[in-house]
């Protein structure tokens, strides 16, 4: 069995090696740093290597003794997990045990508090491990201050204590941080390897599987989750169907719909990453890369589409879109970005 089957990993297959083989070796660095885009699987690896560092049995990780029943419904007490939290206010009242976040772009902080309270927690021995870890979600979430204050606990831990952090990009952190810690950067998985595990591991039928792979663009946390939430796939077409709509219309009607989506300015940055897709197959078909296609059940739309227009309509439409996205980024005026989005689009004649 590949060591990643046996950490319950689906890919990512060289970064269990390399951590299964500095383990069995006594290499294994006292700080990590898991970077990867989102919903890619940073979390569960470093959950993962937590388990497998506690696990009590040579074959490890066991998936039977105590410490590995313990890690599996993430009651270990030597592994602490941190993840911001929605605002102070939220954390004088919670404390660290934030909710679950309601989408990917849900903002969070990482409090200098809340460094301390592991700092803390470091500061005694392990209740019943050789280890105490640390795990910190999403790093980019600390300013500078919570970084600084973390940086302390990295620059002299225990003996005792491994540090786990994810983040998106190691670019947003420290680099004193950076360096501290031995980087896994973690890359989005094939297509198909994300559809097989939809199906082997999550019994998603073939046909969801498919889309949902492609559509995650190889984060099986994000695939997993939309296969839970149907409503991921009803808000994907409905963005599908008002660019298909906007693509047919004129001037005035472009303005009153483009108003209309404004309105709803939480969901626009969704709804841009949607339409980018969109451009970007359009571009696909046109050079006859057809099986790279992510929207793969509005085929026939976009075959029609890619006839009629040229690929610098196309590539126009994917720039405007994305500069679209960046605006809203920087708080430009949602109604504003989305009319002249929708007026920069090309038309069918
Ligand atoms: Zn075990």
């Amino acid at each position: 069995m590949k060591s990643n089957e046996r950490w319950g990993i689906v890919g990512h297959t060289w970064a269990v090696e390399s951590l299964e083989h500095a383990i069995r070796t006594q290499r294994a660095a006292h700080a990590f740093l898991i970077t990867g885009p989102h919903s890619v699987g940073k979390t569960t690896l470093a959950r993962a290597l937590a388990k497998r560092l506690l696990c009590m049995n040579e074959n490890a990780p066991c998936g039977e003794c105590r410490a590995c029943v313990k890690n599996a419904k993430g009651v270990h007490p030597d592994v602490m997990l941190l993840e911001g939290v929605p605002s102070r206010e939220f954390y004088v009242k919670n404390g660290s045990t934030a909710p679950p976040r309601k989408n990917d772009r849900e903002k969070r902080i990482l409090l200098v508090d809340q460094m301390r309270e592991m700092e803390k927690w470091l500061s005694t021995a392990p209740f019943e491990a050789k280890y105490k870890i640390g795990i910190v979600r999403r790093f980019e979430d600390a300013n500078e201050e919570a970084q600084n204050a973390f940086l302390k606990t990295l620059e002299e831990p225990p003996a005792y204590a491994i540090l786990i952090l994810t983040a998106q990009d190691a670019g947003l952190l420290l680099p004193t941080i950076v360096s501290r810690s031995q980087p896994l950067a973690l890359r989005p998985l094939s297509a198909e390897t994300v559809e097989h595990a939809l199906v082997e591991k999550w019994n998603a039928n073939s046909a969801d599987a498919q889309l949902l792979a492609r559509l995650s663009s190889g984060r099986l946390g994000w695939a997993v989750r939309a296969l839970n939430a149907p409503n991921v796939l009803e808000t994907r077409r409905e963005a599908l169907d008002a660019l298909n709509a906007l693509v047919q219309e004129g001037r005035a009607e472009r303005i009153t719909r483009a108003e209309k989506l404004s309105k709803d300015s939480a969901a626009l940055p969704q709804m841009l990453e949607t339409w980018q897709m969109w451009w970007r197959d359009l571009l696909l078909l046109s050079s006859e890369q057809n099986a790279q296609v992510t929207n793969v059940d509005y085929m026939n739309a976009l075959q029609a589409q890619a006839q009629q227009f040229s690929i610098e309509d196309i590539q126009r439409a994917l720039n405007a879109t994305r500069s679209a996205a960046r605006q809203l980024a920087q708080n430009v005026n949602a109604r504003l970005v989305t009319e002249v989005l929708a007026l920069n689009l090309p038309r069918i004649e």
